[in-house]
């Protein structure tokens, strides 16, 4: 016998979330221990955009059972070592958020500490040259990390760019496979428990009705059981991120898939592009009231680097949180949740994260406030963590005299980003109280990248002679450069056969 007495589990909505909740679920679970069922409405669409992940996704695909080559071909998934940001310091610069680490601690003190030492000291190469996932991505090649410690490998890491609607449809058949049970139908309405104010049942628009004894919330922005049937409020950041509005365009493929996202500053928003296998998925995330949705769609069809394909699509949100995402016997997935704009493509991943806590403190029962309440907290500190680092892009920038960027570089930014850019400043120091996601090496490319200039280093950088790091620096340049040039070229290694191309407008 279970120890819970939730036995019958049921998942609204069937986007990228519901599926991937319906997945997970049944890989941890035995349909004997608890039944899935997903509903999912033919009228109501999914958000249908979503094509960048961050290396946890490994995890998750890990967990569910997925086989990665298999996945890839499903979805017309391409490699993703980090994320190229242009024109955010000031327009005419360029720097790249790669995944993985610049090389490996010595002494005790940190890679980039030893770095900035022999900058003070007159060296002329960047960081990003002995960043391997960078040097890599520049050349457009791609390995797998490596477990050997002493190659550059080793320090790589890396994520996808896929089609999330494809995503969907494989995780689906992954679910279904497991007895998971869909039904195809649209909730019209809600039903609470009179005695205990959780959800009993739900009234779909065909008439039938679904019971469960806990209820997944996937239904999008819409939120239908967290906010419209049990309340929970929206805290709104629009303060902190501006943007509300986004259009999005696929265009035809160009070749070769480059393994990067790329993320363009434009004078109200940023621009993304993302190759797939075949296509490039395009869009632009923008504020309303600085430019109008005609304008901004022309914005980003001026600036595809190949013929779009089909019509441009508009997105409206608002970027926050659910102040509880989890609520009596309800969990909130997704963009029901709340939303962060796809600037470091954190959504998929706080889908996963969201399913990983759940799973961690699964209810005993179908109201259990002690679960609820620990999943809350840890939820809410993640997502405030991930809200000051993108908050951290947009405030850093040098664009002086364009209204969205000279808003944004004076706005008030919260006490634990300005204890952070104060840390990093001060002696280059990159590890913040309660890191979770973004560690270390994300934080300092996306420092130095948007323009921070440590004014000292560790001292354990000092421990050793000058001329002894300059030349072991020296030697670990060549390296990553002859290692990253020994690797195959990303279209190569995908194995993807190389379609009609287009010359660079
Ligand atoms: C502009 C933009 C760009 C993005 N880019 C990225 C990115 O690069 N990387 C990333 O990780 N994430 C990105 N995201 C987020 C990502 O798209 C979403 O997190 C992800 O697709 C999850 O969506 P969802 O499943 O929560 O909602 P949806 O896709 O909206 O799905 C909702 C589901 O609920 C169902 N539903 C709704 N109401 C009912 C009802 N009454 N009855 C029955 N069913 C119902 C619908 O039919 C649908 O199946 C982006 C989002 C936006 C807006």
């Amino acid at each position: 016998m279970s120890a819970s007495t939730v036995t019958r589990l049921v998942i609204v909505g069937g986007g990228t979330a519901g599926w991937m909740a319906a997945a997970f679920l049944s890989s941890l679970f035995p349909a004997r221990q608890l039944t899935l069922t997903v509903v999912e409405s033919a009228e109501i669409g999914t958000v249908g955009v979503g094509e960048a992940t961050i290396p946890p996704i490994q995890v998750f695909n890990k967990a569910v059972g997925i086989d990665e080559a298999e996945f890839l071909r499903a979805t017309e998934g391409t490699y993703k070592l980090g994320i190229e940001f242009v024109d955010w310091l000031r327009p005419g610069h360029r720097y790249m958020h790669p995944f993985g680490q610049p090389g490996q601690a010595i002494n005790g003190a940190s890679f980039h500490a030893w770095w900035l030492r022999l900058k003070a000291a007159g060296y002329p190469h960047p960081l990003s040259d002995f960043w391997m996932s960078e040097v890599l991505a520049r050349k457009n090649r791609f390995d797998f990390p490596s477990s050997d410690p002493r190659t550059p490998k080793s320090t790589l890491s890396y994520a996808y760019h896929f089609d999330a609607g494809l995503y969907g449809q494989f995780l689906r058949r992954i679910a279904e496979s497991r007895s998971v049970r869909r039904i195809e139908a649209t909730v019209g309405s809600v039903a609470l428990d009179g005695a205990d104010g959780t959800v009993s049942h739900l009234e779909l628009t065909d008439g039938r009705r679904v019971e469960g004894d806990f209820f997944i919330d996937c239904t999008g922005f819409r939120g239908l059981l967290i906010g419209h049937a049990l309340g929970r409020e929206y805290e709104d950041w629009s303060h902190y991120l501006p943007a509300n509005r986004a259009v999005a365009v696929p265009s035809e493929r160009v070749a070769p898939p480059v393994p990067y996202t790329t993320a363009t500053a434009r004078a109200a928003g940023w621009q993304w592009r993302i190759n797939l296998r075949h296509r490039t998925g395009n869009g632009y995330v923008y504020v309303s009231d600085l430019i109008s949705d005609d304008e901004a769609a022309a914005m980003l069809l001026a600036n595809l680097d190949a013929p779009a394909v089909g019509d441009p699509r508009f997105l409206r949100f608002t970027t926050g949180r659910r102040r509880q995402s989890r609520h009596k016997n309800v969990l909130a997935v997704g963009l029901s949740s709340g939303f962060l704009e796809p600037l470091e493509s954190t959504s998929i991943h706080f889908i996963q994260h969201a399913l990983i806590k759940f799973a961690a403190t699964f209810p005993l029962a179908k109201d259990d406030p002690v679960s609820t309440g620990i999943y809350n907290r840890i939820m809410g500190e993640e997502l405030e963590q991930v809200r000051d680092f993108l908050i951290f892009h947009y405030h850093a920038n040098q664009r002086v005299g364009e209204p969205l960027w000279d808003r944004v570089r004076a706005m008030p930014i919260p006490d634990s980003l300005v204890e952070k850019m104060d840390l990093f400043r001060a002696r280059g120091f990159a590890i913040f109280p309660n890191q979770t996601l973004f560690q270390e090496p994300n934080w300092l490319a996306v420092m130095l990248g948007q323009g921070i200039e440590p004014q000292a280093y560790d001292p354990l950088a000092d421990t050793a002679p000058l001329e002894e790091i300059r030349s072991g620096f020296d030697a670990m340049r060549r390296t990553v450069h002859q290692v990253a040039d020994s690797c195959r070229p990303h279209e190569a290694f995908l194995g993807a056969a190389p379609a009609a191309t287009r010359s660079r407008a």
